[in-house]
């Protein structure tokens, strides 16, 4: 079966029957209401697969069997076209509100689920199969008839992409929006500020973008600068898009290291800048780990993040927002007055070392948490966000390892897995050669595709606290789209299929077998990815 389907990532069930579909010349989409932006993203989908010429919406109006005969004004007969059934079926069971059954029939296509969600992930499996092996534009677009029955395992399956670093357009993330949808993953968190750039118009705020958007690139010896920023309109494009395919926006903005493109408007919220009116920054056209972060002991931080972020939970609907939280040395902590002030008053002290910063780092993003709590929002950080004690409704990203992810859900916190140790760090290497590129290591699909988000050495209510996994793309190395594709694919189908699939289906065997059909897709979506060997 998995030869004539070949899904990825693999459905829960399913089975073959009889016959064909057979896309005729007017492929007609008919939906209940309440179904219109799923229908209108599947209209679009479809109408990207080579042999499928037009196709064309039908509201139903409360009774789809109605809907089987043509619109109002005509004669009920059955329509020229193939059909292709969309409906709300609130009595069906799932775990998930993503689960949806997927019916080909010769005469009909149905998608079915109880909520809308899951209306989206059925319609991603049809457009994989309409998509088919790659045939000929002049050859008729069929799809063997059967049934899938599918949700999935986990209920994050997120996707990062660096836009700091390198700034990706609109139309691209869109593009990657839909990749992310046609591999049933529902979460984009998008990295937006960093050493290197402050992506975010806020509008209170135009100097976060008008100095923090472009940086001199160090590379060109005249003056030559780069870089972008999102605008309001932008961001509300992207959620807007990603919302009618069911994917959750999450926007990051790093605090309190890997801000010195924050300190370049603002280079008061710095240690050294708050006395030193000369102190000054730039964004960074190095890559690394800066010593400059934003200081803690300076009250002021936390009134301009306060409406920063009250700016950014009007933007973004979700429920959560990525405040990082990793690699922010102490140095500057250490020398600063403030920040020692706040350190004795905090009595964040040992008699034995000195100063404890990281008590400090602790108490710093436990405040960015509670302002975020303020707007209804719970806070996401990498895994050193719970170095020291923080909110219980944190939830860690753990990037170092796995380590880190088991360690925080054995103390109650809800974790996301995406460690960098040969699993989901996309930047680095597919294989070892040096024509390669990639960096900082090598992660080759079949470590992508082996990698378990839940350890045994969690017990069952400690595995609950597992909400899946994700992709991580960082762009210090990647300058163009394109770039950013071969580095993400066919790693992101493996890591699909890791979050989606039963632990128990998964065969990276069958799964290379249906990357062979895949990569057809692929190509028909005019995607660069990655050819090479496989371990
Ligand atoms: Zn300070």
């Amino acid at each position: 079966m998995s030869d004539r389907y070949s899904i990825i990532p693999i459905p829960v069930a399913y089975e073959s029957r009889e016959g064909n579909f057979r896309f005729e010349k007017e492929t007609w989409l008919i939906a209940e209401p309440g179904l219109e932006r799923e229908t209108e993203v599947l209209a679009a989908w479809l109408s990207r697969v080579p042999g499928i010429e037009k196709v064309k919406i039908v509201s139903a109006n409360s009774n789809i069997s109605e809907s089987l005969f043509m619109p109002s004004g005509h004669e009920r007969n059955k329509p020229e076209g193939s059909m292709i059934l969309l409906s709300l079926e609130p009595e069906l069971f799932f775990n998930t509100p993503e689960g949806y059954i997927l019916d080909i029939a010769p005469s009909c296509i149905q998608i079915k689920a109880a909520e809308s969600a899951g209306i989206i992930r059925g319609a991603a499996s049809l457009w994989q199969l309409a998509l088919g092996n790659g045939r000929k534009e002049e050859q008729e677009v069929s799809i063997q008839a059967g049934r899938i029955v599918d949700e999935p395992r986990f209920s994050w399956r997120g996707l990062m992409l660096d836009c700091a670093r390198n700034f990706f357009r609109v139309e691209f993330i869109e593009k990657l929006l839909d990749l992310a949808a046609f591999h049933k993953l529902n979460v984009f968190h998008w990295h937006l500020t960093d050493d290197q750039a402050w992506r975010l118009e806020i509008p209170s705020k135009p100097e976060l973008v008008q100095y923090g958007a472009f940086r001199r690139d160090l590379r060109y010896q005249e003056e030559y600068k780069k870089g972008g920023y999102y605008s309001q309109s932008d961001v509300k494009r992207i959620i807007d898009y990603a919302q009618a395919r069911h994917i959750l926006v999450v926007p990051e903005i790093e605090l309190p290291g890997h801000s010195i493109a924050l300190l370049a408007s603002h280079p008061e919220y710095s240690c050294k800048g708050r006395a030193d009116p000369t102190v000054h920054f730039e964004p960074e056209d190095r890559y690394g780990i800066f010593e400059d972060i934003v200081c803690a002991g300076n009250d002021d931080v936390f009134v301009f993040f306060d409406d920063v972020l009250q700016e950014v939970c009007k933007m973004f609907p979700g429920p959560y927002v990525h405040m990082g939280g990793d690699e922010a040395p102490k140095t500057r902590w250490l020398e600063c007055s403030d920040c020692r002030e706040r350190m004795n008053t905090l009595g964040f002290v040992s008699e034995d070392s000195g100063y404890l910063p990281e008590k400090l780092q602790a108490w710093f993003m436990g405040k960015i948490s509670n302002l975020l709590f303020k707007y209804g929002r719970r806070m996401i950080g990498w895994d050193e966000v719970i170095d020291g004690d923080i909110r219980r409704d944190t939830i860690v990203m753990s990037w170092r390892g796995i380590e880190p992810g088991i360690h925080a859900a054995k103390r109650g916190y809800d974790v996301i897995m995406c460690p960098q140790t040969r699993a989901c760090y996309l930047d680095h290497k597919h294989n070892d050669e040096p024509e390669e590129p990639g960096h900082l290591g090598v992660c080759t699909l079949s470590d992508s595709y082996l990698f378990e988000p839940v350890s045994d050495k969690l017990s069952d209510e400690e595995s609950d606290h597992i909400l899946g996994g994700q992709a991580n793309l960082w762009s210090e190395l990647i300058y163009f789209g394109r770039q950013a594709e071969y580095m993400l694919f066919p790693r992101l189908c493996a890591l699909s299929e890791v979050f989606w699939s039963p632990r128990g289906k998964r065969s990276f065997e069958d799964f290379s077998q249906r990357l062979r059909v895949h990569e057809h897709r692929l190509d028909a979506l005019n995607v660069c990815y990655y050819k090479g060997r496989f371990f």
